[in-house]
C-alpha cells in the first residue's frame, strides 16, 4: 500500500510554484499537489480537490504499475505527472488550449509522454490506470498514440482490465462485427465501440500469439499484414471465434 507524504519537499515546492504560475494565467480556482520520492507519480490538483481525494488513485496506480510495465516489456518509465480537475468546464478548457480541440465526453487524456490529465469522476482510479497504460505504450513506440486508434485503445483497455461481455453487445451477437477501420475512427466522429470490444480484441491476440505479438503490433503501428500471425485479425472474424 502506498501512502501520500504530505511533507513539503523541494520537488513539491517546484510543482506548487509552477502550478501557481499556471493558475494565475488560466484563472483556475485552486491548486494542490503531492509527490513522494517512493512513488512513480506527482499529482497536481485543481478546483479545490485535496490530497485525501486521490489516495485511492495513488494506491491503484502503484498496485498496477509493475504489471503493466512488465507486460509491455518497458525497462524505463519517466516519472509521471497527473493533473486532475473537479470542474468539467475547466478540464475541457485546458484540453482545448493545449490540444486545439474539445473531446466532449472524454474524462482523461495524456499530454506528452509523461503527463496524464483527468476529470474527477467515480471511476477516476480506473481511468488513471488506463491513461497510464497509454504512456507505457508510448515507451514502446512514441508514434503509437491513436495510430492506429483501435490498437492504442485496445492495449489500454486490456491492461486496465476493462472487460465488457461481448454477449451483451447486439452488433456482436448478430455477427455485425466492426472493422478495424471503424474502430479507429476519431473520438469525436466515433460510435465509441472500441471501448466495448477493445479488451476482448487484445485478449484474443494475447491468448493466441502472446504478449510478444502485442509488442510487435505496437512497434509496427498495428501492422496486421505480417504473416502468418495477423491475417485473421484483418477481418475481425475472431469475434465469432471467441464470443458466441
Ligand atoms: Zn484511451
Amino acid at each position: 500500500m502506498t501512502t501520500i507524504n504530505t511533507k513539503i519537499n523541494m520537488r513539491q515546492l517546484i510543482i506548487l510554484m509552477i502550478s501557481t504560475i499556471f493558475c494565475l494565467h488560466s484563472c483556475e480556482i485552486g491548486t494542490n499537489s503531492s509527490d513522494t520520492e517512493e512513488t512513480h507519480f506527482d499529482f497536481v490538483l485543481y478546483d479545490d480537490l485535496s490530497l485525501s481525494d486521490i489516495s485511492d488513485i495513488s494506491e491503484e496506480l502503484e498496485y498496477n504499475y509493475q504489471r503493466i510495465v512488465d507486460d509491455l516489456q518497458v525497462k524505463n518509465m519517466p516519472h509521471v505527472t497527473i493533473k486532475i480537475w473537479a470542474n468539467y468546464d475547466n478540464f475541457l478548457e485546458t484540453m482545448e488550449n493545449s490540444l486545439g480541440v474539445r473531446y466532449e465526453g472524454a474524462t482523461g487524456y495524456i499530454f506528452g509522454s509523461s503527463e496524464i490529465r483527468l476529470y474527477y469522476t467515480a471511476h477516476i482510479s480506473m481511468a488513471t490506470v488506463h491513461e497510464f497504460a497509454h504512456l507505457v505504450s508510448m515507451q514502446v513506440n512514441s508514434r503509437i498514440p491513436n495510430n492506429p486508434r483501435w490498437l492504442w485503445e485496445a492495449v489500454a483497455l486490456y491492461e486496465t482490465r476493462e472487460f465488457i461481455d461481448p454477449k451483451t453487445l447486439p452488433y456482436i451477437v448478430s455477427s455485425d462485427y466492426p472493422t478495424l477501420s471503424e474502430l479507429s475512427t476519431d473520438f469525436n466522429n466515433s460510435d465509441h465501440n472500441i471501448y466495448a470490444v477493445g479488451y476482448v480484441l487484445l485478449e484474443y491476440v494475447v491468448k493466441t500469439w502472446g504478449m510478444d505479438a502485442v509488442i510487435m503490433l505496437i512497434e509496427t503501428n498495428g501492422n496486421i499484414d505480417q504473416p502468418p500471425m495477423f491475417g485473421p485479425l484483418s477481418k475481425l472474424g475472431l469475434f465469432g471465434l471467441i464470443c458466441i
